[in-house]
């Protein structure tokens, strides 16, 4: 069974695929190897539902680190990221299931999980005196449900979660497409302490009039206007006027996916403080999580405190 559902996401990808670049023809969809990945494709939305069923699935956490001029590096903010444990297979990464269970709809009912499970984690954290913020993954189609909001404060009111305990990422595209609804429903939440992010900020299309007006107290720079800034000028220019212009809005930028300390020393040169990435922690459970950052704040080695 490991390998058929190995084949199985993989043709799910190519499902995907041909969805996103046929646009609307359908014509295509009755071809017999189409028809085939489209039967794969159902099989794993069953799976998905039977893994919500048996409870297959889990959180990793990823630390925000806010670095101050001194040289103290403290977690200020977990990101959470679902996994699903596969009974017959390793830890399945989110890119292998979240774009079907968006397209399927089942994201809805994955995403009320990760959203109890984050008010519950949240609220547990707050009792014990752990004050940072666990940040929750939203996906356009959960955004669409009517009752998103209410299903929100449903759980937060269930684990009495207090809101600064939570923020809301929001990708960038998704950002610049909300209408009045949502974004009344954002503020309302932001009113009472509940932070809203930008995800993947530089991937999409941005209007900047409009992204002064969105309430959005910080914006997460994505990993590919990082990745080059250590070896490139160019991309070093463009990282920082993205930066500089964020900040000149009067948000706060995180970086994403630092991967080496010369990305970060240059990005600290830019000005920027708040970083996510496998050079400082890859996600990890959660006891491992409270292990190594609930506790007081670390210092950095003397030789890096100068920047
Ligand atoms: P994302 O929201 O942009 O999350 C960051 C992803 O980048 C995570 O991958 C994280 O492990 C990875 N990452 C962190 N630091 C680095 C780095 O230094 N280098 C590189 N190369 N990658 C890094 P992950 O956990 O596989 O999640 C992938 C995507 O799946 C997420 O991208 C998010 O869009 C989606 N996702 C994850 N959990 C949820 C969820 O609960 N709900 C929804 N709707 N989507 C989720
Ligand atoms: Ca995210
Ligand atoms: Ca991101």
């Amino acid at each position: 069974h490991g390998d058929s559902l190995s084949a199985l996401l993989r043709s799910a990808d190519i499902a995907m695929y041909h969805a996103k670049h046929e646009g609307r023809g359908r014509a295509e969809m009755f071809t017999a190897e189409l028809a085939l990945e489209a039967a794969d494709r159902a099989e794993l939305e069953r799976d998905l539902l039977l893994g919500l069923e048996r409870d297959e699935f889990l959180l990793e956490f990823q630390p925000q680190i806010e670095m101050s001029h001194g040289g103290v590096a403290q977690a200020v903010t977990a990101e959470a990221l679902v996994r699903w444990v596969h009974p017959e297979r390793a830890l399945i990464m989110p890119g292998a299931f979240v774009p079907v269970a968006e397209e399927s709809g089942m994201i809805v009912a994955l995403g009320d999980w990760v959203m109890s499970r984050v008010c519950e984690t949240a609220a547990r954290w707050a009792r014990s005196g752990v004050h940072q913020r666990i940040a929750i993954n939203i996906s356009t189609r959960e955004l669409a449900q009517a009752d998103f909001f209410l299903r929100l404060r449903h759980a937060m009111a269930t684990h009495q979660t207090p809101p600064p305990m939570l923020e809301l990422e929001i990708t960038e595209s998704l950002a610049m497409d909300m209408d009045e609804r949502v974004l009344g429903q954002l503020s309302a939440l932001r009113q009472d302490g509940v932070r809203i992010a930008i995800d993947d900020f530089g991937t999409g299309y941005s209007n900047l009039a409009r992204l002064r007006e969105l309430p959005v107290d910080r914006v997460k720079i994505d990993r590919s206007l990082v990745r080059d800034i250590a070896t490139s000028a160019e991309a070093r220019t463009i990282c920082s006027a993205v930066v500089g212009l964020i900040q000149g809005l009067g948000m706060e930028v995180v970086i994403e996916g630092v991967e080496t300390q010369a990305q970060m020393d240059m990005l600290r040169v830019i000005g920027c403080t708040l970083f996510q990435g496998y050079h400082l922690a890859r996600p990890m459970g959660e006891a491992q999580y409270l292990d190594r950052y609930a506790t007081a704040p670390a210092v950095e080695p003397t030789e890096r405190r100068s920047l």
